[in-house]
């Protein structure tokens, strides 16, 4: 099965970390949301299997009046054969969720909510330049804990403010809303953000990495304690309940993506759409999808396997690397693996090679040292 993003290129405001695609303004949301429509009907031949998820993401979907979402959806199911299960993921900000949009969007099909809430610390959020405070998400998620039986808490660790003692306090608040998955990430400084900016410029204390750490480690237990299955390195969930969305990126299987940014893949190349509203606006209108395509190399695909794969809590399986990629390339990446079995980094069962907890600290670098 194969599953379609859509790029919501709107938010209210600009949270200082971000460096996803997004506009502040919607002066011209009427021309994006007419031109992502006319994409997915370019594009209606990009997959061959049906459709087994829809994911909007962004940006802020829940900036989307219930008459737009409504249109994205319809020229889906024009479009394309879509499976009776789907799952329709939603990516909805605290301050849009009002209890009028949440029965519209259970009324459209949607079945599975990710809620931005970051923190729920007013000081924090503050910090963050989120444009909701703590009172705002928590009656956000006490309206998605009556109306969705799944949805999915998104929260930051590791930023200057946030002690250990109140990361905790933040996991618990988080656990009390009984979701059935949560997304945790680490603060990174992304280039060309309002926080790198502050940080370079000695405005803003720099991450301190043994703090973000310390942090990961505490999520780790607190959320296995609570029962969620540590499944991908950023993601927890309940038994049944991993986001099939995101498992099929991971699986490799086939997706499209839909509106400016978006990414697309389909076994053997990755093409992205401009990042830009009104270049992609202009390009749709002449009838031309404003793309770049990458053919993936050989070693280009073995790489992404490792790297995608050592996220994950089946990590990668070596026979698997020996049949695609050659008896070489098996030998060269599990002896590159013995300094890290040796070091308990990595752990090997039935020619699966997992990140151990201790790992799971160094997933980019070590993935990065066993790249072919
Ligand atoms: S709401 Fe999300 S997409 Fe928009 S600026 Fe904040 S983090 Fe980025």
């Amino acid at each position: 099965m194969a599953g379609i993003y859509i790029h919501i290129p709107f938010c209210k405001q600009a949270c200082n970390y971000c460096n996803f695609h997004f506009a502040t303004s919607i002066a011209n949301k009427k021309e994006v949301l007419e031109a992502i429509v006319a994409e997915i009907e370019m594009q209606r031949n990009f997959l061959q299997q049906p459709i087994g998820t829809i994911y909007f993401g962004g940006g802020t979907p829940s900036v989307l009046e219930t008459l737009e979402i409504e249109k994205i959806l319809n020229c889906i199911y024009k479009n394309f054969t879509v499976l009776d299960a789907v799952e329709i993921t939603f990516e909805a900000n605290p301050e849009n969720m009002l209890e009028p949009a949440l029965k519209s969007w259970l009324s459209l099909g949607i079945n599975r909510l990710s809620i931005g809430v970051q923190s729920f610390l007013d000081e924090e959020l503050v910090w963050m330049h989120r444009s909701h405070n703590a009172q705002e998400a928590k009656k956000a998620l006490a309206l998605a804990q009556q109306y969705f039986n799944n949805f999915s808490i998104d929260l930051i660790f590791g930023s200057p403010i946030l002690t250990t003692s109140l990361w905790q306090k933040n996991i618990e608040t988080a656990l009390q809303f009984a979701p059935k998955h949560l997304s945790c990430y680490a603060l990174t400084v992304e280039a060309n953000t309002p926080l790198h900016k502050s940080i370079a410029s000695k405005k803003l204390p720099p991450i301190i990495e043994e703090h973000q750490a310390q942090q990961f480690l505490l999520l780790m237990q607190l959320m296995q304690n609570a029962g969620y299955n540590h499944y991908e390195i950023s993601n927890y969930a309940k038994e049944g309940y991993h986001s099939q969305h995101n498992s099929n990126y991971w699986k490799n299987s086939h997706y499209l993506g839909i509106g400016p940014s978006a990414h697309s893949y389909n076994g053997s190349s990755r093409s992205w759409n401009v990042a830009n509203n009104k270049k992609y606006v202009q390009s749709i209108v002449k009838n031309m999808l404003p793309q770049e395509i990458e053919i993936l190399t050989k070693t280009q695909q073995l790489n992404e396997y490792i790297m995608i794969n050592l996220r994950l809590d089946c990590g990668f399986n070596i026979e698997v690397v020996e049949q695609k990629w050659g008896q070489q390339a098996a030998k060269t990446i599990a002896q590159q693996a013995v300094k890290y079995i040796n070091t308990n980094k990595i752990a090997v069962a039935n020619n699966c090679y997992m990140l151990t907890r201790d790992g799971k600290l160094y997933a980019d670098g070590i993935a990065a040292d066993l790249f072919f």
